[in-house]
């Protein structure tokens, strides 16, 4: 049993800068065929032209909207004709807000939720009876430190609520599919270089955010791409239903 004879599926992994496509170059650069599955059409199949050129794997980019359950069944139609088999998802499609609560209204925080969670459900649900069937599979949540902290950084509560709800996704999930051969794992990134806050997290905020970083710097993409990739190997099948952070020990300082 190889990676080479399976695909990867990446949610959210269309963003040039976002830990999506360095997760979904890391893992081709690990062998697997790769599917991106995003929203941005084009974007997601720029990323599957730009791996399968750089990588020489199989590679599909096809667009989806996760909080959909009918585009999430035509996405995923078109990889069952085209790929090999699915032996890794990563949940990362994510959306975030810094609102307060006191401010949030019903429809953001269920958007936040449909994106983050329901998300998540809608490809899990679709993609792991074939791992469960097949013996082989790994799952990765992309979580967040909001989770573990109540906000701090950016995300406010709904974003928080809702990463949190990944990780009882996460632990739940294992313990059903541990049987099956398929792990699930979540990790947790700090703060991580992307474009996900559009720009609104700079200057004198920034800066104190990074104080409070004992690696003293922010975190790459690449930083999460290679941990995720670690919980994709065939090797990693006696880690399940874990949280890894990845966040420069910022909760040590
Ligand atoms: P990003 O904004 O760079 O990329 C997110 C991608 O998800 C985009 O390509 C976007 O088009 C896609 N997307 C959004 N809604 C979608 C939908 N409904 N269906 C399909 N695709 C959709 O974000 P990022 O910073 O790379 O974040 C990736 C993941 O990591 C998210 O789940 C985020 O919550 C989590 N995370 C990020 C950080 C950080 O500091 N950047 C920290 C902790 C956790």
């Amino acid at each position: 049993m190889s990676v080479t004879d399976k695909t990867a599926v990446v949610t959210g992994a269309a963003s040039t800068r976002g830990i999506g496509r360095a997760t979904a170059h890391a893992l081709a650069a690990a062998g697997w065929n790769v599917a991106v599955l995003d929203l941005d059409e084009a974007g997601a199949k720029d990323a599957a032209h730009e791996i399968a050129e750089r990588h020489g794997v199989q590679a599909v980019g096809t667009a989806c909207d996760v909080t959909d359950e009918a585009s999430v069944e035509s996405a995923l139609a078109v990889l069952d004709a085209a790929l090999p088999p699915v032996g890794a998802l990563v949940n990362n499609a994510g959306i975030t807000s810094p609102t307060p609560f006191l401010e949030v209204s019903g429809e953001e925080w269920d958007r936040i939720f449909a994106v983050n969670v329901r998300g998540s459900f809608n490809v899990t649900r679709r993609l792991a009876p074939g791992m469960a069937e097949r013996g082989f599979g790994r799952i990765v949540f992309l979580s967040s430190v909001s989770a573990e902290r109540g906000g701090g950084v950016f995300g406010g509560v709904a974003y928080s609520a809702a990463k949190a709800a990944e990780l009882g996704f996460t632990r739940a999930l294992a313990r059903e599919l541990g049987p099956h051969g398929v792990t699930v794992n979540a990790v947790a990134p700090g703060l991580i270089d992307t474009d996900i806050t559009g720009g609104a997290l700079e200057g004198e905020r920034k800066t104190a955010l990074l104080a409070g970083i004992p690696v003293g710097r922010n975190g790459r993409v690449e930083d999460v791409a290679d941990l995720i990739t670690y919980l994709c190997r065939e090797e990693t099948g006696y880690v399940t239903g874990a949280t890894y952070d990845v966040n420069g020990g910022s909760h040590i300082s």
